[in-house]
């Protein structure tokens, strides 16, 4: 069994126990109350929530609606990097919090819980991944945001879905060697659509994995006109029957521009919320999930994203100790760099795109 494998069986565990701890829904009085305290504590905190688009429907209303942002880790950088706020509240997972704070740190930022992490970057641990590194000295190394600061603080490259195949072909035009982490799906994707010389490091979502591509064609049997639409954290048997591979940000464009009025979605369920505000008349069907992560909670729902509760929201402002995100200055420095050259080649895409229009 790899690393990764003994990683993600442990990792399972833990997500069973979590479950198991998840509590009940909030009554509809309670989640109003709760969103007034948050509302006021935004306020008087000069803080702004900052969530991705796998978080609960009710955290993402309630970031748009004080201002805040809901996208993908690419864009909540951005936006957290940009907005005056003193403090950023970051929904998401602990990478999100720890990419904020490198990219901000004359910020605060705060998360509703800590524990809140991700396959990706547990199945990547410094030590193994440092020496998987110095074994390929002649590769670029890429990783992919679901890291760890330290991590990032190796590697030359940073890339979220959005613009890692940009990246690897401009690397690959370069005729650079790249050595690519954590996520062996997107890997193979980016390699096999590049044509680029990729190694890969053995990692996986334990969300998207699980997206199994015989009960899409089964439900595709069912709905024959819906188009499938796939994040490319997915096993490459899935992604040969979609109609669009994308990261979440593409998937919802596709959505919109995509002339099918039915869709299956491989990607977290957290999606349909800005998929059916996007698109209001289509219908979406969320994928189907098979194997050892799949019980009725987690099926196509991280449970590491479902940890952003509305309560410790509200709670986390006005007790923040032990919720804070703190990043060692001369890591951030060093992880810095990659990130930069991230957010910099990006913004060279949009101008040159806005260039040919
Ligand atoms: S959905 Fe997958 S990649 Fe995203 S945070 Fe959860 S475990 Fe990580």
């Amino acid at each position: 069994m790899s690393i990764a494998d003994q990683k993600l069986r442990e990792i399972r565990e833990q997500v069973q126990t979590h479950l198991a701890s998840v509590p009940a829904r909030l009554t509809p009085e309670r989640q109003s109350a709760l969103e007034n305290k948050i509302r006021a504590q935004l306020d008087a905190h000069n803080a702004v929530i900052v969530a991705h688009y796998y978080t609960s429907p009710e955290i993402q209303a309630l970031a748009e609606a004080t201002g805040g942002c809901v996208s993908d880790s690419l864009e909540m950088a951005r936006f957290g990097r940009d907005h005056p706020a003193e403090t950023l509240l970051v929904a998401g997972v602990r990478f999100m919090g720890e990419t904020a704070k490198i990219l901000t740190p004359n910020k605060r930022v705060l998360m509703p819980t800590l524990e809140a992490t991700c396959s990706l970057d547990e199945g990547c641990p410094i030590d193994e991944f440092s020496a998987f590194c110095d074994a390929h000295p002649d590769r670029d190394v890429v990783v992919y945001a679901n890291t760890s600061a330290a991590v990032k603080a190796r590697a030359d490259w940073v890339v979220t879905s959005s613009i890692a195949l940009d990246v690897a072909e401009h690397l690959a035009d370069e005729g650079k060697k790249v050595l690519w982490a954590p996520d062996r799906h997107l890997g193979d994707y980016v390699r096999r659509e590049s044509g680029a010389d990729i190694l890969v490091w053995d990692g996986a979502c334990i969300v998207h994995e699980e997206f199994k591509a015989k009960g899409i064609l089964d439900l595709k049997n069912v709905h024959p006109d819906a188009a499938v639409l796939a994040h490319p954290e997915s096993p490459a048997s899935v992604l040969e029957i979609a109609d669009h591979i994308g990261s979440t940000t593409q998937i919802i464009r596709a959505a919109t521009e995509l002339p099918q009025q039915k869709f299956i979605v491989a990607t977290d369920q957290g999606i349909f919320y800005k998929l059916q505000k996007a698109a209001p008349d289509k219908t979406f069907l969320i994928a189907p999930t098979a194997g050892e992560g799949a019980t009725c909670r987690s099926c196509a729902n991280c449970p590491w994203m479902a940890m952003n509760e509305l309560e410790l929201l509200s709670d986390v402002l006005d007790a923040p100790e032990g919720r804070e995100v703190f990043v060692d200055p001369a890591l951030a420095d060093r992880a810095m760099k990659p990130l930069d050259r991230m957010l910099s080649f990006a913004q060279s895409l949009n101008t040159s795109v806005v260039g040919r229009a």
